[in-house]
């Protein structure tokens, strides 16, 4: 792999080892959905690392988003987001979950949930605070917590026939009064997890009890199967004044890269975001905040998605299953984590360095979603990761049938060799 950008100082230093993208040599790799799809591109293998869907999303929202651009909505939209974005979000929040958003002082349009988490993380942590996670966690929270100089503290998700749950008990020690956030995940990536009402009162009570402030990344908000509901935390009791929720457009409407999300909570806390994201992005998608405004408005497109994402999700774990992975059904999101040691491989990470030759599939690591091990260590050795995790490969579902059946087929023949 020889995708690499120069030696980075300091806490960029710090985020790529976070990330577990600092090489021996000091030079920093791709992130792994980056290098997963080059890999995929390269050997033509079927690419379900990299979780983006195959096809575009509704023609009515693309014709929105023409319509802006022929408009002359093509300049600087104003920093905290254009008016009627910030007002269908605030809609949005009260129809689908009852909660009060004032759109003028609560809510802020970004450049996608990663620049929300970003500005976020770095307006509100601080050198000494402490950041918990769940973990495995997305890759970006450990590199903007390093960014931010605080101190990353992770509580495991661990593999149940439940699923994957919350532990409880590393909760209640993970969070203490050094915790300035606790960042939430739920519909959760990679696990594809959605997080109990009792598991996230237990959070909440971890919140409440040490002053830490909640930030909930809810951008699967809408994809979650065989009728589990996601429960924004911020509903929960004395949680709207303690928590910033984000998500963003590019899952519920098949449009990742337009790069349109957003946060809302209490008016001080959303004011400290908005002075970092200003000098981030200070705005972005002037033509696509109006589409997404309209597309805000309709609560059967987003279902219908996750409809049919629940087909495709028993379809690829049908097929991981018949191939010999053990797997562990997803209620959300657009992943699958197969767990490879039913087929002799206990590393997750070699595997998919090894599938696009054994089967012309691409799948991304768990391990890349793991704390990295102590500085000086291989990244390719993460002794610190529990054994579930080291062996876990994730796979995506978002992709056409016929493309997930072509990937099945080819998985079928891990069994035979
Ligand atoms: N959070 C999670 C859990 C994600 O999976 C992703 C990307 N899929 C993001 C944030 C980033 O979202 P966006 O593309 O809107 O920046
Ligand atoms: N969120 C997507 C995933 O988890 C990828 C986003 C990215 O490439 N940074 O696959």
């Amino acid at each position: 792999m020889t995708m690499t950008t120069p030696s980075p100082t300091g806490r960029w230093r710090d985020a790529a080892r976070a990330a577990g993208l600092l090489r021996a040599d000091g030079t920093v790799a791709a992130t792994i959905f980056a290098e997963m799809t080059a890999l995929a591109t390269r050997t033509g293998a079927i690419n379900l690392g990299q979780g983006f869907p195959d096809v575009d999303g509704p023609h009515a929202i693309r014709q929105a988003a023409i319509r802006a651009i022929e408009a002359g909505h093509n300049q600087y939209p104003p920093g905290p987001g254009i008016r009627a974005l910030r007002q269908a979000i605030a809609d949005h929040q009260h129809r689908r979950y009852g909660l009060d958003v004032d759109p003028d002082t609560e809510v802020l349009v970004s450049t996608g949930a990663t620049e929300a988490l970003a500005a976020t993380i770095l307006a509100l942590a601080d050198p000494g605070d402490e950041v918990v996670t769940l973990e495995p966690f997305y890759d970006s929270y450990a590199a903007c917590i390093a960014l931010a100089g605080a101190t990353h503290v992770t509580v495991p998700l661990l593999p149940s026939p439940d699923g994957f749950r919350l532990d409880v008990e590393a909760l209640r020690t993970a969070v203490g009064p050094r915790t300035r956030l606790i960042v939430v995940n739920s519909p959760h990536n990679p696990t594809g997890t959605v997080l109990t009402p009792t598991e996230l009162a237990e959070i909440a009570a971890a919140a409440r009890a040490s002053g830490a402030v909640v930030v909930t990344d809810e951008v699967y908000e809408h994809l979650t199967f065989d009728g589990a509901r996601h429960v924004p935390i911020a509903t929960l009791p004395g949680m709207a004044e303690r928590t910033l929720t984000i998500s963003s457009a590019g899952k519920t409407f098949s449009f990742t890269g337009w790069k349109v999300g957003w946060l809302h909570g209490p008016a001080e806390l959303v004011t400290a975001v908005r002075t970092v994201k200003q000098f981030l992005t200070y705005s972005s998608g002037a033509p696509f905040q109006p589409a997404i405004a309209e597309a805000l408005g309709d609560d059967v497109g987003p279902r219908a998605l996750a409809d049919s994402l629940a087909t495709r999700r028993d379809l690829l774990c049908e097929g991981l299953v018949a191939a010999g992975f053990d797997v562990v059904v997803p209620q959300g999101t657009y992943f699958v984590v197969a767990d490879g040691t039913p087929l002799g491989f206990d590393d997750g990470a070699e595997l998919c360095r090894r599938l696009p030759d054994l089967a012309g599939v691409v799948g991304v690591p768990v391990s890349a979603f793991c704390r990295t091990p102590a500085p000086g260590a291989s990244p390719d050795a993460p002794s610190d990761l529990a054994a579930h995790l080291v062996a876990g490969v994730r796979f995506t579902f978002v992709k056409r049938e016929d493309v997930l059946r072509d990937a099945v087929g080819r998985l079928a023949s891990l069994r035979r060799a």
